[in-house]
């Protein structure tokens, strides 16, 4: 797994007063190839790309 102190897909840093934890994870969509995160999400959990909600977990984004 890789780990990140930023979203790589957004951008977005963790706030962990928001999520209540001190990371969260990066998804890479097993149909279209994205990377992602429930921060960039239109569908949720699903790919912002497609909205298949086929992925793996490829890694965690950490606070600084
Ligand atoms: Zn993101
Ligand atoms: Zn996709």
């Amino acid at each position: 797994m890789k780990s990140w102190s930023k979203s790589p897909c957004c951008s977005t840093p963790l706030r962990t007063s928001l999520l209540g934890g001190s990371y969260f994870y990066v998804f890479q969509c097993r149909k279209c190839g994205r990377t992602f995160c429930h921060h960039c999400g239109l569908y949720g959990p699903a790919c912002p790309c497609c909205g298949q909600d086929n992925k793996e977990t490829v890694g965690k984004v950490y606070a600084e």
